[in-house]
């Protein structure tokens, strides 16, 4: 696994040098906007720590940041009317994962029928 990049755009948003679109923050999770939206609601949980992937995240974080951040995506889900119709959760990881921003994050998707989890694409 490659180390961490502290100049990825989550590291800058954390230290205040680039704005977002804050939903909920605490002592060691931030939750903010997605900028290129999927879906009505989709918002962005990262944990504060400097953690690459979920991989990374599981491997080197504490069980207080742990369950911090799972009851952060939990608050989430329900502050913003997710929890009845249902949502979606996705983080990707590396190269095959999709996964752009080196700083572990969990997408929150909802507000509509998000329909089959994958798009089947071309070989
Ligand atoms: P991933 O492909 O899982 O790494 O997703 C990265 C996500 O970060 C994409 O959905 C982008 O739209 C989103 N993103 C990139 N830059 C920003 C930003 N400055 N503020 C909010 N979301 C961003």
């Amino acid at each position: 696994m490659s180390s961490y990049d502290p100049n990825n755009i989550f590291a800058k948003i954390l230290r205040g040098e680039i704005p977002c679109g804050k939903v909920y923050e605490d002592d060691h999770v931030l939750a903010f906007k997605d900028i290129n939206p999927q879906a009505p609601v989709h918002i962005l949980v990262i944990p504060k720590g400097e953690y690459v992937s979920i991989s990374d995240f599981g491997a080197k974080a504490s069980a207080e940041e742990i369950k911090a951040f799972f009851d952060a995506v939990s608050k989430i889900a329900e502050e913003q009317g997710l929890s009845g119709e249902g949502f979606r959760t996705i983080t990707n990881a590396g190269l095959n994962g999709g996964q752009e921003v080196p700083h572990f994050h969990l997408h929150i998707l909802g507000g509509r029928r998000l329909g089959p989890m994958l798009t089947k694409l071309a070989a």
